[in-house]
C-alpha cells in the first residue's frame, strides 16, 4: 500500500491539493507513496505564508531562533530510522548511505545554531568620526530548490542556516524525493513547534515544476534563492533571478578528478578510488568522475581498484541491506549512463570491470583508453562509471583534471604533502582534498565550486553570509561637516 502524505505543508497547515503524483521506489517502479502536486494557487499560498511569518521570525531574540534549530535536530534524531527506511525505499539508497545522510542532517541544523553566536557585522573607521557599522540582517522569503540525490542532507543545507538567520523558506524538493527533501522536514517542525510560515513545503510533478519554479524566483517577496542540482537548471535560475537583481546560491555539477601520484600509500588511494567513484552509484556531485594515476604505478594500481570495485555487491537496497550499489534514481539517468559506455567502447575505449546496464541498475564499471572525444570524459556521468587515465607529470595530471567546463572538487594521494599542496593549488576547483578522495562534506565548512559547479558557498560562517545582506549603518556624532553654502 502506497503512503499518503498529509498534504503540502503551507502557514503550518497541511493543505490538500487536487491532483497528486506517483513516488517510485527506483529499485522496482513500484508506488512507494502519492504526493500533493501543488499548483500556482498554493505556491502563491505558501510564498504568502512566508512572507507573513517572517517578521515575527527575524524579531526573535536569535538565542531562541536557534534552539528550534536544536529541536529540529533532536526530533531528527529521534526519527533517524525513519529517514532511513525513507531514503532506501525512495531514493533507492544503499543503508549505509541513509544512515550517514540521517546522521549528518541534525549537524547541520547544530551547526546553523551555532552560526548565530558569531559576529554579525563590523565597526569600521570613520573619517568623520561616526560610528561606523557593516551589519548583517536576514534577507526575508528565501526559496530553497533541492536535488534528489542527498535529498535530506542538500534540504537542511539549504534551509537550516537560512532559517537561523531570521529568514522565512519555500522548500520545493525534487520530484524525485518530495518526502526525504521535502515533507519529511514539514512533519520535523510542525513536530519541533516552529511558528507557522517560517517553513513551508510545497512539492509538484515534473510537469509544473517549470511553472512553480518560475514563481518561486519571480515572486515580489521572494528576496533570495539556494538552488542546489544540474548545471543546465542552476544556469537557468541564476539568469531568472539575475534578471530580477535577486541573490542566487547555485550549487551545481562536476567532473572531478582523484590524482593519484607515484608516491601514494596505494591502499588509501584504491579505497579513495572506489568510495569516491562508487559510493552511492555514483550520484554525488562530488563523485570521483576521472582517476588519474601516474604510470609508474599504473599496472599496480589497477588490478587492486578492479578487485574492490568487484565486491561491490548491485541489487535492491530497500529489500537487501547487503546492496552497496542500488538503482539509478530514474530511467533518464539510467539512459545516459548506458549511453556513455555505449559512445566510450564506440570510440575505442576498453571495459576493465563491469559495463553491465539491467534496467537502472548499472554495474560498477571501470574504463581504459578513454580520450577527449568521449562523453565520459566531458559531461558529468552521475553512474557508477570511472575512467582510469594514466599521466606522467603533475602538471599533466593537472591539466587534465581542469580540462572540463565543472570545478567542484577534487582529490590527491600522495606522501609528500608540500607536493599536495602545490598540485591543490594548480586545480580550478572550489573543493581540494589531500589524501583523500573528492567527496567530502562537513557543516560549517565552505562548500562550493568553481566554473560550472555554482556559484555561492554553504557552510558556516560563508551560509550566514550566503543567506544575509550587509547594510552600512552609521551614527553622527555632529562630526561631519556640510559645506559652507548648504
Ligand atoms: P535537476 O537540476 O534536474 O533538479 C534539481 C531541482 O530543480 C529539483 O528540485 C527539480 O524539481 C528542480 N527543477 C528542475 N527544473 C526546474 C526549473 N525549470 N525551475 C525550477 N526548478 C527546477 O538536478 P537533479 O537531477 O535533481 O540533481 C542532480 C544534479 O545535481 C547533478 O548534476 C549533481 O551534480 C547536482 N548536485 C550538485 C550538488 C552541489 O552541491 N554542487 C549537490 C548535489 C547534486
Amino acid at each position: 500500500m502506497a503512503i499518503n502524505f498529509k498534504g503540502l505543508y503551507i502557514g503550518g497547515q497541511w493543505v490538500n491539493t487536487a491532483s497528486h503524483f506517483d513516488d517510485l521506489n527506483p529499485a522496482d517502479g513500484a508506488v512507494w507513496a502519492t504526493v500533493p502536486d501543488a499548483t500556482m494557487t498554493e505556491t502563491v499560498m505558501a510564498i504568502r505564508a512566508a512572507h507573513d511569518g517572517f517578521k515575527a521570525w527575524a524579531a526573535l531574540p536569535f538565542q531562541e531562533r536557534s534552539n528550534y534549530m536544536l529541536k529540529v535536530a533532536s526530533v531528527i534524531e529521534r526519527r533517524k530510522n525513519d529517514l532511513v527506511e525513507a531514503l532506501r525505499h525512495e531514493g533507492g539508497g544503499w543503508i549505509g548511505k541513509g544512515m550517514f545522510e540521517a546522521g549528518y542532517v541534525p549537524e547541520v541544523f547544530h551547526a546553523a545554531a551555532a552560526s548565530n553566536y558569531a559576529a554579525i557585522g563590523e565597526i569600521l573607521p570613520s573619517e568623520n568620526n561616526k560610528f561606523s557599522l557593516a551589519v548583517r540582517r536576514p534577507m526575508g522569503v528565501i526559496t530553497c530548490i533541492s536535488p534528489w540525490n542527498f535529498p535530506a542532507l542538500l534540504t537542511a543545507r539549504g534551509t537550516a542556516f537560512a532559517l537561523a538567520a531570521g529568514n522565512a523558506v519555500v522548500l520545493k524538493p525534487s520530484e524525485e524525493t518530495p518526502y526525504t527533501g521535502g515533507l519529511f522536514f514539514a512533519e520535523v517542525f510542525e513536530e519541533a513547534g516552529v511558528p507557522a510560515g517560517v517553513l513551508n513545503v510545497i512539492t509538484c510533478s515534473r510537469s509544473r515544476v517549470q511553472a512553480i519554479g518560475d514563481e518561486l524566483i519571480d515572486h515580489p517577496a521572494i528576496k533570495g534563492i539556494t538552488f542546489t542540482g544540474s548545471t543546465a537548471v542552476g544556469r537557468v535560475i541564476a539568469a531568472r533571478a539575475g534578471a530580477h537583481l535577486k541573490k542566487a546560491c547555485v550549487e551545481l555539477g562536476g567532473k572531478d578528478a582523484l590524482i593519484i601520484c607515484e608516491d601514494a600509500d596505494l591502499d588509501r588511494a584504491v579505497k579513495a578510488a572506489n568510495f569516491g567513484s562508487f559510493m552511492h552509484q555514483g550520484q554525488i556531485c562530488m563523485s570521483v568522475e576521472k582517476v588519474l594515476v601516474h604510470e609508474k604505478i599504473f599496472d599496480r594500481f589497477l588490478p587492486a581498484f578492479i578487485e574492490r570495485a568487484k565486491a561491490l555487491k548491485v541489487g535492491d537496497p530497500s529489500r537487501d541491506p547487503a546492496s552497496i550499489i542500488g538503482p539509478l534514481i530514474n530511467d533518464k539517468q539510467a539512459a545516459r549512463v548506458k549511453e556513455q559506455i555505449e559512445d566510450a567502447v564506440a570510440k575505442g575505449a576498453k571495459i576493465a570491470l563491469g559495463g553491465g546496464v539491467n534496467g537502472r541498475f548499472v554495474e560498477p564499471t571501470i574504463l581504459l583508453n578513454v580520450t577527449r572525444d568521449m562523453l565520459v570524459y566531458r559531461d558529468e556521468t552521475f553512474g557508477p562509471v570511472v575512467p582510469v587515465i594514466p599521466f606522467s607529470t603533475d602538471e599533466q595530471a593537472i591539466a587534465i583534471a581542469n580540462d572540463t567546463e565543472y570545478g567542484l572538487s577534487s582529490g590527491v594521494i600522495t606522501r609528500d604533502e608540500s607536493r599536495g599542496l602545490a598540485i591543490a593549488q594548480g586545480l580550478e576547483t572550489g573543493m581540494c582534498h589531500i589524501n583523500c578522495s573528492s567527496v567530502n562534506d562537513e557543516p560549517h565548512v565552505p562548500f562550493g565550486g568553481s566554473k560550472a559547479s555554482g556559484l555561492g558557498r554553504h557552510g558556516g560562517r560563508w551560509s550566514h553570509e550566503t543567506f544575509t545582506e550587509t547594510r552600512w549603518v552609521t551614527l553622527d556624532r555632529g562630526g561631519r561637516p556640510f559645506p559652507p553654502q548648504f
